[in-house]
């Protein structure tokens, strides 16, 4: 059984993150989505409204899976059975981390291979940090995540009268 873990701070999930999770879904057996717990990030939703988030924009796909994780992405993967790390890319800027982390995963484990997936041209411009940014201001987000992260997103910043983003530049 081919298995690939997508991992990522997904804070929140946006509709790119999900066009790469369906694609990868179609290539292997099982897709697990691995929400990383990173304790020196502030995000904006905790690793259960992630995870949820996910669950709920996933579950019309049968061979997707959503966990969460710490420590050494390539011992998650290797607990898991996986052969495969997942990442997307958006644009040049992301390709020099993401070599990096591609090396030294790979040094690591040589058994496990990072495969890198192009963004569709209508998500190169997202990530889940412009999301919130739009959020935090009033903006319209429709379209660029799923319906319940729609909801989520309005019902926090609602809750904190929109000036909780800029905690967490990263993501
Ligand atoms: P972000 O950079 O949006 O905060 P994450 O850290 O959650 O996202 O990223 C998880 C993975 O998803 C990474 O491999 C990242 O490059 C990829 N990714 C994020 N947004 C997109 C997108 N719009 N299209 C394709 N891949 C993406």
């Amino acid at each position: 059984m081919a298995i690939a873990v997508y991992p990522g701070s997904f804070d929140p999930v946006t509709c790119g993150h999900l066009d790469i999770i369906e694609r990868a879904s179609r290539m292997f057996d099982l897709v697990i989505v691995a929400v990383l717990r990173n304790p020196s990030k502030k995000p904006l939703f905790t690793v259960e409204e992630r995870v949820d988030m996910l669950q709920s924009a996933v579950c019309h796909l049968s061979n997707v899976r959503v966990d969460h994780f710490g420590g050494l992405l390539v011992d998650y993967a290797r607990r898991q059975g996986a052969t495969a790390i997942i990442k997307g890319l958006r644009a040049v800027s992301d390709f020099e981390y993401e070599f990096q982390m591609a090396s030294v995963n790979r040094k690591l484990d040589p058994t496990i291979e990072t495969l890198f997936m192009m963004t569709s041209n209508e998500y190169a411009f997202l990530s889940s940090s412009v999301v919130k940014e739009v959020a935090s201001l009033g903006g319209c987000i429709q379209g660029l995540v799923p319906g319940e992260v729609e909801k989520r997103l309005r019902g926090k910043f609602r809750e904190t009268g929109g000036n909780k983003f800029g905690q967490d530049k990263g993501n």
